[in-house]
């Protein structure tokens, strides 16, 4: 237990741009813990040493959002001339992010289907640069066998990225399998509430250095109050995931029994296909999922989508609350085929019974329309 802060058991909210130094000499050495506002407070580093123990990082950066933990990733390892090979299943906004500002600044962005292990090798060219990953992916949930791709990855220098936002910390520990900078949209379950923007890279030793330069060469800081509340939010991260995947877990079981039901994407359950590998690596799951209905009019999922008592229409995930969305996403390369509307949901902290009704009564009213 640490005495710091007068033993305040939260690290305060330190709101500073300057930081005084006790004379000249001090100044000219920037001999000091904390030197500037934006290169760090005792609240940022708080939260940041406190992630990056639980990733089993060397060091780790909180940043302004996810979107710019991933920006921040690609641009502290590629530059003009270099080639990038981008998980097809990745967060939509990264992909319009390779395909606009990183395309300008003369990184080529090639996308690679999920099911890609040690073969990734090759895709790899002499100016492939970085290996980006998430698993599983997103709304279609696709786990990939990252110590194969590391693997592959390290035999020819090339740096390996992950978006871990799905499993967080507690459920992969990204640099034990090879990864060399994780990335979290802390907004989601580390802050945890839905009320923060942020995110983290987090870098091994060998990527530390660059991550710094560039995230001080671009200005890039979060604030003491986002920082705090994402702290907050670690405090409780363990008891709430395990609520989250417990409700997912029911929910996911019963739209299997469902006849309106396709198939369901959650790799916690026996038969989905990333199960085998999802089992080795990871130590649970979180409560995000999809699911592919069976084909339905228009007029079916208006219905079905309107009207839900405990699921919220919303973007982002990981609070207490329930969300569902209907799940649109770009593919280029992937094999992933649906007849029917996929759909994503968010297992909140609510009672699952609750849930399983809310979801009866969409159905309900699908029937009906
Ligand atoms: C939401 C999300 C992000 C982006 O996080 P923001 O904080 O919303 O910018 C990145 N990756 C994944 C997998 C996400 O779901």
């Amino acid at each position: 237990m640490s005495r710091e802060h007068f033993g305040a058991v939260a690290t305060p909210v330190y709101r500073t741009s300057t930081i005084l130094y006790p004379d000249i000499e001090t100044l000219a050495s920037q001999n000091v813990p904390y030197k500037y506002g934006r290169l760090g407070t005792p609240t940022s580093q708080s939260f940041e040493t406190a992630v990056a123990e639980l990733e089993g990082a060397a060091r780790s950066f909180a940043l302004p959002s996810g979107l710019n933990a991933i920006a921040t990733a690609i641009l502290a390892v590629c530059g003009a001339g270099d080639h990038l090979l981008m998980i097809d299943t990745c967060y939509g906004p990264g992909r319009s992010f390779c395909d606009g500002p990183a395309k300008r600044l003369g990184i080529e962005t090639e996308y690679y289907a999920p099911s890609h292990g040690a073969d990734i090798a090759s895709l790899i060219r002499p100016n492939t640069k970085a290996i980006y990953c998430e698993s599983p992916g997103s709304l279609t949930f696709e786990v990939q066998d990252i110590p194969a791709i590391a693997a592959a990855a390290h035999a020819r220098g090339v740096t390996v990225l992950m978006d871990n936002t799905w499993a967080t910390p507690l459920f992969f520990r990204p640099f034990e399998h090879g990864v060399d900078l994780s990335i979290q949209a802390a907004t989601k379950y580390i802050a945890g509430h839905s009320d923060v923007m942020i995110g983290v890279v987090s870098a091994n030793a060998d990527h530390v250095g660059r991550v710094e330069t560039f995230v001080h060469d671009l200005g890039l800081s979060a604030s003491g109050d986002d920082c705090f509340l994402a702290l907050r939010g670690l405090r409780t991260l363990p008891v709430r995931l395990a609520r989250h995947r417990e409700n997912a877990l029911k929910l996911a079981r019963w739209l299997q029994m469902r006849p309106e039901v396709e198939r369901v994407l959650y790799p916690a359950l026996p038969d989905d296909p990333g199960h085998a590998i999802w089992r080795r690596d990871f130590t649970g799951a979180c409560g995000l999922f999809g699911a592919v209905l069976k084909p339905a009019a228009k007029t079916q999922m208006t219905a079905f989508f309107n009207g839900f008592a405990h699921f919220g229409l919303g973007f982002s995930w990981g609070g207490y609350e329930s969300l569902i969305i209907p799940a649109r996403f770009t593919r280029t390369v992937g094999d992933f085929a649906a007849a029917g509307p996929v759909i994503r949901i968010h297992a909140g902290l609510e009672d699952a019974d609750d849930l399983i009704d809310d979801l009866a009564a969409g159905f309900a009213r699908m029937k009906e329309a």
